[in-house]
């Protein structure tokens, strides 16, 4: 299943006395490949299932925008010409490339949307049956490197300047669209709401009853000691984990996140959750603390405002950002 099993990160949806006649609606369906759940604070079953529907048509519109799977996407369309010529995009994929750039920046290079052409050596479907060779590994890696996307804003387009390089949305996409389907929400007066793709969740507005949003943490390492029930305040928080798509080789797991330096999956890490504003970032970040690992991740999460994180390493230990008070986990 899609759902996360270590860290599992639960809405706490009972609502006590609530004596308005808004409730929250909820509907669960598989967008992007993975399980999105939807909630909505609506009047009536008829008013949700609109909302719900027009957060759905946002979810998909982005989907056909950014999928490398569909080869009528405008991704699909920048990968076909790699190394042959530059592709003009939509406004809204040129400035999320440029994002994705921006973040590559921010963590030198642990997030990196070029990751992608390392899709044909690691697999994580089940359809490899061995350690792909060093040589393999290294000749592809040299096609990884967020300084040959090549942008030009007058023109809108993006070119991806070596042949056989390609991008990949897998550690940014669903935070991206979970922020749109907000945003969408928001505009059309949904007062409060949760967009949860497979754990990567954004909120906005409160509870029926006015209390916060909150989310269940378990560490599944310590799950009677390790609880905690945090608040989110008009935030997103995404958990990544090497717990849903791997491989193992000689007893040794392999994540499906790319160390883009190595080509190889990271190590050491089990889960990372980072709480944020917007779901993207969020998304992206917590992909690169599993590149970074605990150290480096850490460090640079507490450089940023309005930026928490918990990651559980490989022994089990539990890392919290600065903000986060780590005896009440
Ligand atoms: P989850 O599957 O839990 O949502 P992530 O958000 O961390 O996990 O995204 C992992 C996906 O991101 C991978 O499946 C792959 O598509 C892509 N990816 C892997 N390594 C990197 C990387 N270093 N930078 C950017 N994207 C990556
Ligand atoms: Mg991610």
């Amino acid at each position: 299943m899609l759902l996360k099993r270590y860290i599992i990160i639960g809405i706490a949806l009972a609502l006590s006395l609530n004596l308005s006649s808004q409730q929250i609606y909820k509907r669960t369906l598989i967008l992007m490949g993975s399980r999105f759940d939807i909630s909505v604070i609506a009047n009536d079953s008829i008013q949700a299932a609109g909302h719900i529907d027009l957060a759905i048509g946002e979810i998909s519109r982005i989907e056909d925008m950014i999928s490398s799977w569909d080869p009528n996407s405008q991704t699909s369309d920048i990968n076909r010409n790699a190394g042959i010529q530059p592709v003009r995009v939509d406004a809204e994929l040129y400035s999320l490339i440029e994002r994705a750039i921006g973040i590559s920046q921010l963590t030198d290079g642990a997030f990196d949307i070029t990751y992608a052409s390392m899709d044909k050596i690691w697999k994580f479907d089940g359809s490899m049956t061995e350690m792909p060779s060093e040589d393999i590994v290294k000749s592809n890696v040299s096609k990884v490197g967020y300084h040959n996307i090549e942008l030009n804003k007058d023109n809108s387009t993006v070119f991806l300047k070596l042949t056989g390089m390609k991008i990949g949305f897998g550690a940014i996409g669903k935070g991206y669209a979970a922020d749109m389907a907000k945003v969408l929400l928001e505009q059309k007066g949904v007062p409060g709401g949760i967009i949860n793709a497979s754990g990567d969740m954004n909120t906005w507005g409160k509870q029926p009853n006015g209390d916060d949003w909150k989310v269940a943490i378990t560490n599944p390492l310590n799950k009677k000691n390790s609880f905690a029930l945090l608040p989110i305040k008009e935030g997103a928080v995404v958990t990544s984990g090497n717990y849903e798509k791997f491989v193992t080789f000689n007893g040794k797991r392999y994540t499906h996140i790319i160390d883009p330096r190595t080509g190889y999956p990271s190590t050491g890490i089990i889960s990372v959750t980072v709480f944020a504003p917007k779901a993207e970032l969020a998304d992206a970040l917590a992909t690169s603390v599993f590149v970074m690992g605990a150290e480096v991740g850490l460090s640079r999460i507490n450089q940023l405002p309005k930026v928490e994180c918990i990651i559980i390493d490989d022994q089990g230990d539990i890392h919290a950002s600065e903000n986060i008070q780590i005896n009440n986990l």
